[in-house]
């Protein structure tokens, strides 16, 4: 369905924004991958999808809190693909604090990464857009793009940003064939997520099924982790010519957490 894009997911090493890469792969685009981690680890999961897909996979270590890294990457992508035709900024990292005990470096972190990266990246992606009449950008924003929770008060604010960046850079671009979206999981089961259940279920001295109904899944009326192939897949169908008149949306994948 993608055969002849070129799709950049950031923070594309593991979680939400590997399986993201791996739909777009399967659907046969050249894939971006990007983030940290071990560089073998990393090598592997490019050679595995290039190869179990028949599709070009890069990967460029670009630090999303650095804008200069990002032009660099751009500049990199332009040379050998032409310019990026789907742009996925899925980045992110977490603290969790009371605003007045929140460390200022942590919350420049997560405004660089979380909020400051996809305008970056969106300003260097869009010239190449606009030339080819296309182009799709998704942000994997979060529930918190739309509620709060507390002691989250610098990823509230980073998500509830890009929330405003996505509506404002979609009603810019709306003209040109190109859709600008945010997708806004709820709970997730990502390895991160995995390894947080039995250390909680040690530190509150209850079992693990009880740490995932009361404690991760208390505001998810389904009950239910909300998977990372769901995620891809409504970034899939964005991407897609059949979702050409969704722009601008800000779409919660969250079992129902914000319908509260
Ligand atoms: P994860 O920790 O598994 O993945 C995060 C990715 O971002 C990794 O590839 C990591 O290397 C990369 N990254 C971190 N700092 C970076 C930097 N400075 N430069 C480049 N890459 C960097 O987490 P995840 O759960 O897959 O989260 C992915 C996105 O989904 C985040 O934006 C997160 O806020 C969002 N999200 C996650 C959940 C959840 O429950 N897991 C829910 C809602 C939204």
């Amino acid at each position: 369905m993608f055969t002849g894009k070129t799709v950049l997911i950031t923070g594309s090493t593991s979680g939400i924004g590997l399986g993201i890469a791996e739909q777009f792969a399967r659907d046969g685009a050249n894939i971006i991958l990007n983030g940290m981690g071990d560089a073998a680890g990393i090598e592997a999961t490019r050679r595995r999808l290039a190869e179990t897909h028949g599709v070009e996979v890069r990967f460029d270590g670009a630090d999303m809190s650095r804008p200069a890294a990002i032009e660099a990457m751009f500049r990199a992508i332009a040379d050998e693909f032409g310019g990026v035709d789907i742009l996925v900024n899925n980045a992110g990292i977490q603290h969790v604090a009371p605003v007045d005990e929140f460390p200022p470096e942590k919350w420049d972190a997560i405004i660089a990464i979380n909020l400051t990266a996809a305008f970056h990246t969106i300003r260097h992606a869009l010239p190449a857009m606009k030339r080819k009449g296309w182009g799709r950008i998704i942000q994997v924003a979060s529930a918190h793009a739309l509620v709060a929770s507390p002691f989250k008060s610098a990823y509230v604010a980073a998500k509830h940003g890009i929330a405003g960046l996505t509506k404002t850079v979609a009603l810019e671009v709306a003209e040109q064939g190109i859709t600008v979206n945010a997708v806004c999981p709820g709970y997730v089961w990502t390895p991160l997520v995995e390894k947080q259940v039995p250390e909680t279920a040690r530190a509150r001295g209850i079992s693990e099924d009880e740490v995932i109904k009361n404690v991760l899944l208390a505001a998810q009326p389904t009950k239910q982790f909300v998977s990372i192939e769901q995620v891809a897949a409504l970034a899939g169908f964005l991407a897609s010519d059949a979702a050409a008149s969704i722009t601008g949306a800000v779409l919660p994948v969250d079992g129902g957490w914000t319908a509260h």
